[in-house]
């Protein structure tokens, strides 16, 4: 067995931290699968200075996750080594900066975004409102909905590196594909201005439109991280999981929901083990079925129980 990381310890963080850090904070708290282990560390900064000063005083060599809204993470049930760095209820600044283009911080969520840019006439922005995430999470993951993509709108990015220093970066420095955001390593996502159209009578029933959409085809309200898998081209994943019989299929206190079967449901007590064995079933029955692999969306990290 190889050895991973060790383990971050209160003594290695900075007393100017150690009052507002979590130690062994269970992620299941931190996720909308509500499943996984604890973090050594866990820290929501007050503001961007704050993050990069504890970012500066981490070890250089201690493992960072930073995470949103917890709604595309599978935390393994052993849980995360190093600190995990938490945007959610922080750098929430949004603002109109010209006609057509905003300013948002990483902490943003989704829904908050689609409907002030309703507010301000902007679009299209809606599809962001069904998005239960942040900014940053859909910065990481080129989140879309209902041909909306984040990346679409991007004209720059603030960025923050393992040291502490903040950059701001043009939307070239970065490939994007769908559901795919390759860029500089070792730095993550603190703010970005975008870029959308004025959409002189756009109101509140464009969002209710989409929700509604949603709420009769997704199993909206349950545990879950949305699409486990992405389409592969010119497929849907939900439809060759359902072809392939999986609809319902159970392991543990998990199954692949029955009204969308790219969703996957912990039921209330399932372990991050049955989920993501429940993947890796679902991928090899659809392998088996039909001759495609699946790629997982959601992002799986830390260490197995
Ligand atoms: C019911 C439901 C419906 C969903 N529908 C959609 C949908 O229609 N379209 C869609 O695209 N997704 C959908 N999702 C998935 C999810 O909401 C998106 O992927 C969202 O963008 C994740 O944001 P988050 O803040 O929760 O990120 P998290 O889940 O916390 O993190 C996701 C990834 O982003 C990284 N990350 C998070 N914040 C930052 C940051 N500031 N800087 C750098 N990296 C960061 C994390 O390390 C991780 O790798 C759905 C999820 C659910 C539960």
């Amino acid at each position: 067995m190889s050895a991973g990381p060790l383990r971050l310890a209160a003594a290695q963080i900075s007393q100017e931290f150690s009052q507002r850090v979590a130690f062994d904070a269970p992620m299941s708290k931190y996720t909308s699968w509500h499943a996984g282990g604890p973090a050594d560390v866990f820290f929501t900064p007050r503001d961007v200075t704050d993050l990069a000063s504890f970012l500066r005083q981490l070890p250089a060599d201690a493992p960072t996750l930073w995470i949103g809204l917890g709604s595309n993470l599978l935390v393994r049930d052993g849980g995360v080594r190093g600190a995990v760095v938490c945007m959610n209820g922080t750098l929430g600044t949004l603002e109109r900066v010209s006609e057509t283009r905003i300013h948002a911080q990483a902490g943003v969520p989704c829904a908050r975004l689609a409907r002030q840019c309703v507010k301000w006439g902007l679009g299209p922005a809606e599809f962001f409102a069904g998005i239960p995430g942040t900014l940053g999470g859909a910065l990481a993951m080129n989140a879309g909905a209902w041909d909306g993509e984040t990346w679409r709108h991007v004209i720059e990015v603030d960025v923050l590196d393992r040291r502490g220093v903040r950059r701001t970066r043009p939307y070239s420095d970065y490939k994007i594909s769908y559901r795919q955001v390759r860029g500089p390593s070792d730095e993550w996502f603190i703010g970005a201005r975008l870029e959308f159209e004025r959409k002189p009578g756009i109101n509140d029933a464009a969002i209710r439109d989409l929700l509604e959409r949603r709420k009769t085809t997704q199993p909206i309200g349950e545990w879950s991280c949305g699409s486990v898998f992405t389409n592969p081209p010119g497929e849907h994943a939900g439809r060759l999981i359902e072809k392939a019989g999986l609809k319902g299929f159970r392991i543990g206190d998990a199954s692949v929901s029955e009204k969308h079967a790219n969703f996957i449901i912990n039921h209330g007590a399932a372990r991050a083990a049955d989920i993501e064995a429940l993947i890796l079933h679902v991928q090899r029955t659809v392998a088996e079925f039909h001759h495609i692999e699946l790629t997982t969306e959601v992002r799986i990290v830390g260490d197995p129980a």
